[in-house]
């Protein structure tokens, strides 16, 4: 169905704060200003913002985490970046794998089973989107999720 995707996001942040706030974390939230409606699950898309926001407090340990909706052309855009510390290149690739965890000490200290990221790629391809990984070790870590608007549709919501 087609959604006001940013209020979604709103309260996966409003959700997820405190815990943020306990380890001392700025998190900070920018939502473009009449940005169209996304096609897409309010319940499959509020589990993707949690996974990606739980992990971004989890492996971050100062800093911010800032999430961000923005329009380009015709791509709805929704970023979670941290300041956290990052994964290596060669192991970006693998992340969205089941089970996956990045380095094995780094696995015991954090916890978690290494399905987060597994299901949100799951979810967001189910529902037409694609999602990225950008990463830098010690810097942060940055994951773009897109979906796209055809022009058709735009055009059908502009006309209404
Ligand atoms: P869970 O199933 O509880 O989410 P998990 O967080 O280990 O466990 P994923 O969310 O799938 O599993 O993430 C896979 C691995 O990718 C993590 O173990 C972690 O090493 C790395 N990772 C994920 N997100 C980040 C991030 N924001 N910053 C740094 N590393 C990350
Ligand atoms: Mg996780």
């Amino acid at each position: 169905e087609w959604i006001d995707l940013s209020e979604v996001l709103n309260s996966a942040i409003q959700k997820t704060k405190w815990r943020a706030q306990e380890k001392g974390l700025d998190m900070r939230a920018y939502i473009q200003p009449d940005l169209p409606f996304v096609y897409c699950d309010g319940h499959r898309m509020a589990q993707v913002f949690m996974n990606l926001l739980d992990n971004a407090i989890r492996y971050t340990e100062q800093g911010t985490i800032s999430a961000k909706m923005t329009k380009e052309n015709d791509v709805v855009k929704i970023s979670v970046e941290d300041t956290g510390i990052g994964i290596p290149e060669d192991e970006l690739t693998y992340i969205f794998e089941r089970f996956y965890r990045v380095e094995k000490s780094r696995s015991r200290e954090f916890g978690g089973t290494g399905l987060g990221l597994a299901i949100v790629k799951n979810l967001v391809e189910q529902q037409g989107g694609s999602i990225r990984a950008f990463s830098e070790v010690g810097k942060g870590t940055r994951f773009e999720i897109k979906f796209l608007i055809s022009p058709d549709i735009k055009k059908e919501e502009e006309e209404e």
